[in-house]
């Protein structure tokens, strides 16, 4: 018998969750799903320092072995927290430029270019589906993206399109609004939704700067809190998330929580759910990624 690929390994520990989880619950154990091998799956991942854009580190080995077990996409439609504006917006350029778009890090970060095209089309086509997005070609790939792509695809072959956030929407409309995406997938889309589960960066920053590597009890709690209702597929429990003690200290503006919220819309209860990145950087910076129908 061959050895079993890294995508398999990754979805017998999906369905291992599962079971377990429903054993917690006294339920019958779910029937291990199998993907359909059309259908994309989606994914969000914490992209965390844009410094793992050229380290080698635990992170971007994770982001790495991502692109190498997942089925490669046609093209990848990307939601990233640092593109948070007034505005539903598309990138359709077929060219699209690397944003650097942070402060206080080394040239060589500034360096690097990112040069995936853009994909016309696919733009053209999110914007049918959400009726009212308008095209933004001032922008491009943002570090969200870019930093983590980067590592997945190196070659920078896979066509990207970004997408905006519109920060004037409330969690239950940027929901519906994903929700209007999901069949992207069977269009060999990846959804990609690049943000945190935990990003409170005066606290990180000020552990970096104490040299305190501890998790605190808030972070570690919300986390596992979203590590709970994901599987379970409960929505109305991520919609209210931000609406708590631990929810206001993981997320003191809301931009790296919304790409979860895109990514969870863009799944169902026929997806199994996964974790294949897991732990803190900084303490208090959540890196956990979510496989959605592997
Ligand atoms: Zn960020």
């Amino acid at each position: 018998m061959p050895a079993p690929t890294r995508r398999e390994l990754l979805l017998s520990g999906a369905a291992a969750a599962g079971a377990a989880w429903a054993a917690c619950r006294g339920e019958p154990a779910p029937k291990p799903m199998k993907p359909d091998p059309k259908r994309m799956p989606v994914l969000f991942v914490g992209h965390g320092s844009p410094m793992n854009a050229i380290e080698d580190n635990a992170w971007s080995r994770g982001f790495a072995a991502l692109g190498a077990s997942l089925p490669r996409p046609r093209a990848v439609l990307a939601v990233s927290a640092h593109w948070y504006v007034d505005g539903t917006l598309l990138t359709a350029n077929p060219r699209p430029r690397t944003i650097h778009d942070f402060g206080g890090f080394p040239d060589e970060l500034f360096a690097v270019e990112y040069p995936a095209p853009g994909l016309p089309d696919l733009a053209a086509a999110v914007q049918k589906l959400l009726g009212s997005a308008e095209v933004a070609n001032d922008w491009g790939l943002d570090h969200g993206s870019w930093s983590v792509l980067r590592k997945m695809y190196p070659e920078a072959s896979v066509p990207v399109v970004q997408l905006s956030i519109d920060r004037r929407l409330s969690a239950r409309q940027h929901f519906e609004l994903a929700r209007s995406l999901r069949d992207m997938r069977d269009d060999g889309v990846l959804i990609l939704g690049s943000g945190n589960v935990t990003h409170n960066l005066r606290d990180a920053l000020g552990r970096m700067q104490g040299g305190d590597p501890t998790t605190p009890d808030w972070a570690a709690r919300f986390d596992r809190m979203v590590a709970a209702a994901l599987p379970q597929h409960d929505r109305e429990r991520l919609l209210g998330a931000l609406d708590t003690p631990d929810g206001r200290l993981a997320h003191p503006s809301p931009d790296h929580w919304w790409p979860l919220l895109y990514a969870a819309a863009c799944a169902d209860e026929r997806d199994a759910v996964a974790f294949p990145i897991e732990g803190f950087d900084l303490g208090s910076l959540s890196m956990r990624a979510v496989l959605f129908g592997g």
